[in-house]
C-alpha cells in the first residue's frame, strides 16, 4: 500500500482530483512538521535576548529584607525587586541542592527526572531542560557554580555549551571566584543571545561570612567564631545549644544572606552591562531554605535542611525582573519551583507546549493577574541508612493553599497543617479536620501512584545493609565520573 502511495503521487502526470488529495494532506502534514521542530517559528524580536538565573542556594524568604524581614539582609534585592514581580508564596520541591536544582532546570519533580538526592544519580540523557530550550533557540548557554555537585556534566543535565564547577577535592567555592568566572564568560557575549545559571554557596553551612558581613548583625562582636563552623554541632539537635549560640548562629546565617545580596548584585549589574540593547531577563531563587532551630525538641535537626519539610526550609525567594515588559507586583498565590523552567520558555518563545510538570505563569507576571491556585508536591530525600526510623522512609507532601499535609510512608498519620492560621506549621490538625485529611491524603497517595520512585534510588527499609553497599557503590560511581572528567587522578 505505502509503495502504491509512493509511487502515484511520485507521478507527473497528476489529476486535479489527485492535487487535490495531495494539497490536503501537505495541509495537514506540514504545520505538523514545523511544531515538532519545535523552534522553527521562534520569534526572536519579542524574546528577552538575555537571561540571567542565579540561584543562592540555602535561602529562606523570610530572611530576606525583600520579603519584609526586618533586618536589612537584602537592600540590593529589596530595590531590584520592585522593579519586577515578587512570588510571595514559592516553594522548592525537595529541601536538598541536587534535586531541587535539577528540578529548577527542567520543571519536572525528582521522581521524575530522577535526581533523589546529592551526588547521586545523573538525569536521563534526553531529560528536557531549560537550557536545551534555549539552547535550540539560539542562545549561548553556561552554567557557572560554586558546588561541584552541580556541575551539569557531573549530573548530566543537558543543553550548556559552557560550564565552570570547582574541581576536587574542593568542593565548593566562594561567591568571589563565582563571579569573576561569571564576568569572564560575560565579556565574550557581544552580540549573543545567552542564558546564564549562576549559583551561589554562602548561606549554606557553615556560617562563615567574612567582614564586614560576619560582625552584621551581631551585637556585641566576639573574636571566637570557630564554634560556628563546627558542622556536627549545629546539624544535632538544637536542644544541646545554648539560646545565645542560636541567636549568634541565626545572626551569622543573615550575615552570608547579606554577603550572597552583595554579590548578586555585582552579576546583576554585569548582567545588564552585557545587555546594551534592552534589558535582560533576570530571575533570582533559592534551591532551599534552613533550619535554624526553631523547633527545640530532642529529636528534630537544629540547623541545616534536607530532613524536615516544614516552610522553613521549603519556602524560597523567586523574584523575576524584565524591565518594559512585566507588569511589577506581588503575586500571593503559591507556587512550585517546578513552574519556573515552563514560565522562562513561555516568557522566551509563547505558546509552545512542555514537557513538565510544572505550568507557566507568564501571563501572571505580564498582567499583575493572580494565577489559578494549584496544588503542588514536595519531598524528602531518600536515605538509606539513616539514625532515625522515619527517614527510612519516604516523606511526601501536598500544598492546597491554605491546606498542607505531610505523610511518612513509615507512619500512620500524617501531619495537617493550615498554613493562613499556622504560618510556623506547630498544630496539627489531623484529629479535627477528618474530610480534609481524607481528600488530601488521597490525591498524595495518587501523586505518589503516577510518580514511582526511580527503581534504582529506592530506600532499602528491609534491606539497610544492601543500602550501605549501594551508597558505597554510588560514591564509587561518583569518583569514576570525577576521573573521567579529569577532576581527580
Ligand atoms: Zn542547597
Amino acid at each position: 500500500m505505502r509503495r502504491q502511495f509512493i509511487q502515484r503521487f511520485g507521478d507527473r502526470s497528476r489529476s486535479v482530483v489527485q492535487l487535490v488529495v495531495l494539497s490536503t494532506v501537505l495541509s495537514v502534514v506540514l504545520p505538523a512538521i514545523f511544531l515538532t521542530q519545535g523552534c522553527s517559528r521562534f520569534d526572536a524580536g519579542n524574546a528577552p535576548s538575555k537571561i540571567l538565573l542565579v540561584s543562592i542556594d540555602t535561602t529562606r524568604a523570610d530572611r530576606l529584607s525583600a520579603y519584609g524581614y526586618k533586618r536589612p539582609t537584602t537592600p540590593f534585592l529589596k530595590r531590584f525587586s520592585k522593579l519586577g514581580v515578587r512570588m510571595e508564596n514559592a516553594f522548592a520541591v525537595m529541601p536538598t541542592t541536587d534535586p531541587s536544582h535539577a528540578s529548577i532546570l527542567t520543571g519536572q519533580y525528582p521522581r521524575k527526572h530522577g535526581i533523589m538526592r546529592n551526588a547521586a544519580r545523573r538525569l536521563d540523557a534526553d531529560a528536557p531542560t531549560l537550557a536545551t530550550f534555549l539552547q535550540e533557540r539560539g542562545y549561548r548557554t553556561a552554567a557557572i557554580t560554586a558546588r561541584i555537585g552541580l556541575d551539569p556534566e557531573l549530573r548530566h543535565i543537558a543543553g550548556f555549551d559552557d560550564t565552570n564547577a570547582p574541581r576536587a577535592p574542593k568542593k565548593w567555592r566562594s561567591a568571589g571566584e563565582v563571579l569573576r568566572h561569571a564576568s569572564e564568560w560575560l565579556d565574550e557575549r557581544e552580540g549573543e543571545r545567552w542564558f546564564l545559571w549562576v549559583h551561589l554557596w554562602e548561606p549554606h553551612l557553615p556560617y562563615e561570612p567574612a567582614q564586614p558581613y560576619r560582625d552584621k548583625f551581631i551585637k556585641r562582636p566576639t573574636r571566637d567564631y570557630r564554634r560556628y563552623s563546627e558542622l556536627d554541632r549545629f546539624l544535632e539537635s538544637a536542644e544541646q545549644l545554648k539560646e545565645q549560640e542560636i541567636l549568634r548562629a541565626r545572626s551569622l546565617y543573615d550575615g552570608e544572606i547579606a554577603a550572597s545580596d552583595r554579590a548578586v548584585q555585582r552579576i546583576v549589574q554585569g548582567a545588564y552591562d552585557a545587555a546594551p540593547q534592552g534589558s535582560p531577563l533576570v530571575l533570582i531563587v533559592s534551591d532551599h531554605g534552613e533550619s535554624l532551630a526553631e523547633r527545640r525538641s530532642s529529636d528534630l535537626i537544629g540547623f541545616g535542611h534536607g530532613v524536615l519539610l516544614f516552610n522553613e526550609t521549603v519556602r524560597v525567594p523567586w523574584l523575576t525582573v524584565w524591565e518594559g515588559q512585566l507588569e511589577p507586583s506581588v503575586l500571593e498565590t503559591p507556587l512550585s519551583l517546578v513552574d519556573l523552567a515552563p514560565t522562562v520558555m513561555d516568557l522566551v518563545d509563547p505558546g509552545r507546549r512542555y514537557e513538565t510538570d510544572g505550568r507557566s505563569v507568564a501571563t501572571s507576571l505580564r498582567s499583575r493577574e493572580e494565577p489559578e491556585p494549584r496544588a503542588f508536591y514536595l519531598e524528602r530525600r531518600l536515605f538509606n541508612s539513616t539514625f532515625r526510623e522515619d527517614l527510612r522512609h519516604p516523606e511526601t507532601a501536598i500544598v492546597d493553599y491554605p491546606w498542607k499535609l505531610i505523610e511518612n510512608e513509615g507512619e500512620d498519620v500524617g501531619e495537617l497543617y493550615h498554613l493562613e492560621r499556622d504560618p510556623l506549621e506547630e498544630v496539627s490538625l489531623v484529629g479535627s479536620e477528618p474530610k480534609i485529611l481524607e481528600a488530601l491524603s488521597a490525591r498524595l497517595a495518587r501523586w505518589r501512584a503516577d510518580h514511582p520512585l526511580p527503581r534504582q534510588q529506592g530506600p532499602k527499609t528491609r534491606m539497610a545493609e544492601q543500602g550501605e553497599r549501594e551508597q558505597e557503590l554510588e560514591r564509587e560511581r561518583e569518583q569514576e565520573a570525577l576521573r573521567a572528567l579529569g577532576y581527580i587522578d
